[in-house]
Formats: C-alpha cells, structure tokens, sequence
C-alpha cells in the first residue's frame, strides 16, 4: 500500500510519501536505541513535565490536527477534535499518575530471608508501534502515553493511509520538548516490518489492528522472542434486557455502531434483543440509525462520513451482499450513495445466521445485526458465539442479571448500562482473537517494563 493521503470523502490523492530506505530506518533505530540511553535516566518529574506540555500543544492546535485527521481517514470532524481532547487528557493522567504506578512494590523480605525485597518496573527499550487509521492519534498516544512516562522510547508504524497525522504527531512531542529521537514516526510499509522486529535494538512490539496483521507480527516476534500486546478486531455484542431504559439504550446503541464512520474496534456490532422488547427496540433503533446525517466529515452537522478507504466500503458490502443472498434482511440502509467517496448507509440487518460471513467476521462500517434472544441464557450463548472477545455492552436494571452478565460475558471489558469506550483510568484490551495484553491504567504501562524483582540480604 503506497504512503499517501487519500481524502475519503472524494477520492483524491493529495499527497504521496517516499518510504524510508533499509539504511534510513537502521539509522533511525540506532537514534532511538541511543536516545534511549539517556531518556530512561530522566525523571518521572521531567518526563511529566514534557507530557503535560505535549497536551498543551495538542490543545492549541486541536483544530488543525483534527482537519488532517478529517482529510486522512473521513471520520466527522467534530469527532476528530473530541479525538484530540482525549489525546490531551490521556497525556495529563499519566504524567500525574505515571511514578505511582510504577513505584517499587514492597514483597514480604521475611519470607524469602531478606532484610528487603520489592520489584522495581524498569524501561525495556525502544518499542515499536505498529498502528491504525481509525483513531489515528488516540490509538498512537494509548500507547505512547504510558510508554514514554515510564521511560521507554517509542518507534511508530503507522497506516500508510495516514502519513500526515502521522507527522504531525512526531512535531507535538519535539514541540513539547521530550529529547529529539525519544519519538519517532517510520514511514515504512508493512513489509518493513519483519526486518524491524528482528532488529536487536527493538526490544517489543504492539500491534492495534486486524487479526491477520497481528498474527504476522506475532509470529515475527515469537521467532525472536520479543514481547507483545495485540489489540486486534471486534464484533461487540450489546444486549437489550426487558427491564433497560430503551430509548436510551438505542441512542447509545446508534453512537455506538456509528461513531467513526463504523469503524471502531469496540463499537457494538451484533445487536442482542431480548423477544419482549426486540419489536419496540427495533422501531427506536431504525429510527435513530435513518435519521443521522451522512455527509461532508468536514462539515460540523455530519454525524457519519465515508469510509476510510475503498476496500474497506467493498469489505463492508460484500458481507451485506453475503447476507443478504443467504436470506438476512436488510431493514434499512445496505447501499451506498450515489456520490463521490466511500459513503456507506447506516444498516440494520436482521435474520444474519452462522452461515453467513457477517455472523464471525468483523464490520468495519455501520452496519448493525439485529437478533432476538428468548431468555438471558440465550443471549449470553449469542453473545460468546464468536471468535472475538473485546469489549461487551448489557443493558439491564435487574441486579441479578447485571452480575450475571459481568461473570459470563467472554470480553476484555463488560459495561452496563453505558457505553464502551476507552479511558485512561481504566485497562483495556481483549481474549480470545481480539488480543491479548492490556493497554491504558496501571496495567498498560507496566507491559512495556522489566519487572525486576530484588533481594537485598
Ligand atoms: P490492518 O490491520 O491491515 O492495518 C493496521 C496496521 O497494521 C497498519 O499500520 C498496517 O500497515 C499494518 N499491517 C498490515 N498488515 C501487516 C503485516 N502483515 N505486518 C505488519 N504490519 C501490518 O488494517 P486495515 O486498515 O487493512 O483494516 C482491515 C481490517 O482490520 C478492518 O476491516 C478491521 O476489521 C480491522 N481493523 C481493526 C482495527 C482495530 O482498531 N482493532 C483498526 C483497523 C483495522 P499498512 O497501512 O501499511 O498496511
């Protein structure tokens, strides 16, 4: 896939990068490995004062970067800036949180006969980041954030079809004043990859993307046992329960499997309706999902723009046109507008059975399934019926089935009530094929350190 700019919502190329040679992205490794060097004896009150300063610029230019982002990846632009706003908050909890989460941790001495034992969470290295489009700042600073607070130095693949937020990214953290080389965009393709990872000044990986290119990267660093945290795709169930407030559960349900044009890892995607409120949701939700504006993404009143690329709109309708051949039902959308760019409707489809492709393999645009269950039983059994297992979404007052949903629910993340996103404050990240490892909180940045467990007689 070429390095370029590509606006979505008309098809044009705006501009192409050159790809960084084998010879300029060895020397951009050993800058990192001896900015590492230096940049891992820096303080927590430093690397802090940095980060705070890196949310600062990226509040003073929210608008401009949410343009590229815009122009790069189509998602509605009032969306982009809230992307950045996000961006800025994540960096402001972890430079305030960052030292006490990596603060020694106390061990019991006596039991191992020391005067003192403890761990001490120590930085691995230059780490690189191999990234998305779909949030394509947000899903670079859930990694970078953390990883940079606790003195690791980052190396960034990002999506060829996002080059310039790519850039962009690279100058806020030299704005902000973290040492030139503690962050560094590599234009590269993905077959650029293999021969990074082996590269012995690399010393771990993180992926957020597809499963096929987690698998490769995977693979590539097992071969040289070099950690890794995968954050691949989803189909979030959302389960509607008798007892939920409907009307808001199909607002949310509509933010939801909208929001970023459809393409988001964690957005609900199979629709689970318990049979005494499917007519009734139903109705709400196909009310909600016709009535959103489809349009300019660099129009403030958008609420969904074009798909990022051209194969992913030809993805999303050949899984349509699966269904559909096979006997689901479209209730409204499944076309797309007759219009320049990757426009796609906002689909509800009902009637999708395990024979169909869209009932295992993930949407990546606004296409809602519809199922109904009898019981709890049945919609948990729906529910885990999948490969996937990121987040999960339950709407229910009743205590009982609440705890029921917690304990049963095969996900990296269950909300009820509400719905799933990421936030700092708390880990993310999915079992089965979605992944493994935790990003954000206590838990993401300790992933990309040394727990170094002492014994002092
Ligand atoms: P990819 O997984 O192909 O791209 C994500 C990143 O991985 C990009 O930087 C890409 O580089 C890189 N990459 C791709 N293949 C390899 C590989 N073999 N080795 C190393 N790096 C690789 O996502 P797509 O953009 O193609 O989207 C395809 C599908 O992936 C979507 O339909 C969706 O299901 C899923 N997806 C999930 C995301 C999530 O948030 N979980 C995000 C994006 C996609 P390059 O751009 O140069 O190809």
């Amino acid at each position: 896939m070429a390095i370029a700019t590509t606006n979505p919502a008309t098809g044009e190329t705006v501009e192409e990068f050159r790809a960084f040679d084998a010879e300029e992205i060895s020397a951009r490794i050993g800058r990192a490995a001896e900015a590492f060097e230096e940049y891992r004896r820096t303080t927590f009150a430093e690397r802090a004062g940095w980060a705070r300063a890196a949310a600062d610029v990226l509040d003073g230019s929210a608008r401009a970067i949410a343009d590229v982002i815009t122009l790069e990846m189509g998602k509605p632009v009032r969306q982009a800036r809230a992307e950045v706003a996000k961006c800025a908050k994540a960096l402001r909890f972890y430079a305030g949180k960052a030292e006490g989460f990596l603060a020694d941790q106390p061990l019991d001495g006596n039991a191992v006969g020391a005067a003192r034992a403890y761990v001490r969470w120590q930085p691995l290295g230059p780490v690189l980041a191999v990234m998305p489009w779909n949030f394509p700042l947000w899903q670079v600073i859930r990694f970078a954030a953390p990883a940079l607070l606790a003195g690791n130095v980052c190396l960034v693949k990002h999506a060829s079809n996002v080059p310039k937020t790519a850039l962009r990214l690279q100058d806020v953290f030299l704005d902000a004043g973290f040492p030139p080389d503690a962050f560094q965009t590599l234009l590269v393709g993905s077959e650029a990859i293999d021969g990074i990872i082996a590269d012995p000044r690399v010393v771990a990986v993180t992926l957020t993307g597809s499963e096929p290119a987690g698998r490769s990267v995977a693979e590539a660093a097992g071969r040289r046992i070099k950690k890794t945290v995968l954050e691949l795709g989803g189909s979030d169930p959302f389960i509607v329960m008798p007892s939920a407030d409907l009307d808001r559960a199909a607002e949310v349900a509509t933010t939801s499997r909208t929001q970023c044009n459809g393409q988001s890892c964690i957005a609900a995607k199979r629709f689970i309706v318990h049979r005494a409120v499917a007519a009734e949701f139903r109705e709400l939700f196909i009310k909600k999902m016709t009535s959103l504006t489809v349009g300019d993404p660099a129009d403030e009143a958008t609420d969904v723009g074009p798909l990022a690329t051209e194969q992913g709109r030809r993805d999303v309708e050949e899984l349509v046109a699966d269904a559909v051949g096979q006997g689901a039902e479209i209730l409204c959308g499944g076309r797309k507008p007759d219009r320049p760019g990757w426009f796609y409707e906002p689909t509800v489809i009902t009637g999708v059975t395990p024979r169909m492709r869209m009932y295992r393999e993930e949407v990546f645009g606004p296409v809602a399934q519809l199922h109904e269950a009898e019981d709890i039983g049945e919609a948990i059994r729906l529910a885990n019926d999948t490969d996937f297992g990121l987040g999960s979404n339950a709407w229910t007052t009743d205590p009982a089935e609440q705890a029921r949903f917690v304990e049963d629910l095969q996900a990296g993340q269950v909300f009820v009530n509400g719905m799933t996103t990421s936030y700092p404050h708390l880990p993310f990240g999915g079992i089965k094929h979605s992944g493994y490892g935790r990003e954000l909180a206590d838990l993401g940045i300790r992933e990309f350190c040394n727990a170094k467990s002492i014994w002092v007689g």
